[in-house]
């Protein structure tokens, strides 16, 4: 099993608690796990910067022009 965050080249993301791959963590934590994201940072020790969004997602966002969150 790959250590997170060597990956670099990989569109998604891995989420810590299960493995799984996502597109977007907030809604994966809250919906499978009942975690915010300041809940899963605090545990896995996480400081600022982490990423949210899948690349594939960002990717998504700008070609089909998905509102940004305020
Ligand atoms: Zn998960």
């Amino acid at each position: 099993m790959k250590p997170q965050g060597q990956d670099r080249s990989s569109a998604f993301l891995v989420c810590r608690e299960c493995g799984e791959k996502l597109h977007l963590l907030s809604r994966h934590l809250k919906l499978r796990h009942g975690l915010t994201l300041d809940d899963y940072r605090r545990k896995h020790s996480i400081a600022h910067g982490l990423q949210t969004r899948s690349r594939a997602y960002e990717t998504l966002r700008q070609t089909a022009a998905i509102p940004r969150r305020a």
